[in-house]
């Protein structure tokens, strides 16, 4: 057995699964959202919806970094990998997630300067080795990423680099989390809280959602039987009319997050509009680099045109990410949206819903 085992053990999974129900028989109905890419993929992979009883519905939320990143943001950075003296180095997920009109893929294969990268000090490295070159890191993610994308460039200031940027999207959770809580269609009985997420900023950034909208909030582990115990613990509160944040994933998460990520937030991002896809423009939601370290802001360092943004016609993933419809509501999922030949975010993405739906369903 090793150390995964017991958090994926059958017997226990089934054991939770009636638990949930004893507990939710003749109440409810109760909606519980999850809020991070990587929950979403372990209910698909493992089946949780299905064992789930009559009065308990599991919906995703935009927990998918890549799914909620605007076209805009991409059009940019299509933009800039047409410049004959730029390098784009980026994650993998977001080289074929569809522009407007373009995908970072096509521009490679039109000899676009584009590479993947395993951590933004990789592409410090690529800055380093191409001194002729400007090297664009595209900084996209919640509060899990953002530290070590915000470590890079401490590191290139270090360095003294003057070709190294960041294309910075960043985005915070709560806030979308606030808006989803107020949402009468929704009518949200709890929040899977993320946990990465939650293991930076920790678990009392939650407790203004409690205190403003009296829903609960659980904190939960990846593994199959963190998510059922988080959901047997939000049908618990949910249950007695208790809101309450608590932590399932006690062995990551603390109360207070880590200090020195969020020292490191703060000295080089400061808080800022942002565009979320399907949801608009949330005030205070984003994270820009601050005034001081502006030199390495891809978006004001270095003037491109960029191209009008269209969106993509027939794609569901706006309403996806607000979890009012799900994958296999959208007429053009399996059909004309394959992971082969993806028309929007959430299926080019590991962790976004149609993916994970069309992987697993
Ligand atoms: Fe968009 Fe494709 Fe998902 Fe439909 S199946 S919502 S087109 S990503």
């Amino acid at each position: 057995m090793n150390y995964r085992d017991e958090f994926r053990d059958r017997k226990i999974v089934q054991g939770l699964a009636q638990r949930i129900a004893t507990l939710a028989q003749g109440k409810g109905p109760f909606t519980f959202m999850e809020v991070c890419g990587t929950h979403t993929m372990a209910i698909y992979q493992y089946g949780l919806r299905q064992l789930m009883p009559p009065e308990v519905r599991l919906i995703s939320g935009p927990g998918c970094p890549v799914c909620v990143t605007h076209n805009g943001y991409l059009d940019r950075a299509l933009a800039l990998c047409r410049l004959p003296d730029v390098i784009i180095t980026t994650f993998g997920d977001m080289l074929r997630v569809p522009g407007s009109t373009s995908s970072l893929m096509h521009e490679r294969a039109r000899g676009g300067d584009i590479r993947i990268v395993y951590s933004p000090l990789d592409a410090v490295q690529v800055a380093v080795q191409n001194p002729g070159k400007k090297v664009v890191f595209l900084g996209v993610g919640f509060e899990t990423t953002a530290p070590t994308i915000a470590g890079s460039i401490l590191t290139a200031a270090k360095l003294g680099l003057k070709n190294y940027f960041v294309l910075a999207s960043h985005k915070t959770m709560p806030t979308p989390m606030a808006l989803l809580s107020a949402d009468p269609e929704l009518s949200l009985s709890g929040y899977i809280c993320p946990a990465h997420v939650s293991a930076i900023i920790g678990a009392h950034a939650y407790q203004p959602l409690v205190d403003q909208f009296r829903i609960p909030c659980v904190v939960t582990g990846f593994e199959p039987t963190d998510v059922m115990q988080g959901i047997e613990m939000l049908v618990r509160q949910a249950v007695a009319g208790d809101a309450r944040v608590e932590i399932q994933y006690s062995r990551v998460v603390s109360w207070e997050g880590n200090p020195k990520a969020q020292q490191v937030l703060a000295e080089v991002f400061t808080p800022c509009d942002a565009d979320w896809r399907g949801i608009g423009t949330l005030p205070g939601s984003g994270l820009k680099i601050a005034d001081r370290y502006a030199a390495f802001d891809a978006e004001r360092a270095l003037a491109v045109e960029v191209e009008p943004l269209k969106e993509h016609q027939g794609c569901l993933c706006g309403e996806i990410l607000k979890g009012k419809v799900n994958p296999s509501d959208c007429p053009l999922f399996g059909k004309a949206c394959t992971p082969e030949n993806p028309v929007g975010a959430c299926m080019v993405s590991s962790e976004g819903s149609c993916a994970a739906a069309h992987k697993y369903q």
